[in-house]
């Protein structure tokens, strides 16, 4: 994953998206999603996530990838 650089401001649907995406799981609570290896916080997700995404740990550098349909709340 690059690293994003905030020299420019966001364009206008980008932002808008950004505040629609946050109404569209308000109140809601996220699930999340850890690190199989270091148990490092990757991301949260929410009931209506589904299919797979690619993850790499930020602390250990360890890639896997994450069903999210079944992927549960860490214990
Ligand atoms: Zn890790």
């Amino acid at each position: 994953m690059k690293q994003m650089k905030l020299t420019t401001p966001l364009p206008p649907e980008v932002l808008e998206r950004i505040r629609n995406g946050r109404k569209a799981v308000e109140g809601e609570e996220a699930n999340i999603i850890r690190c199989p290896k270091c148990r490092h916080v990757l991301m949260k997700k929410y009931s209506d996530a589904k299919g797979h995404i690619d993850c790499k740990c930020t602390k250990c550098g360890e890639e896997f990838v994450v069903d999210l349909f079944s992927w549960r709340r860490a214990r």
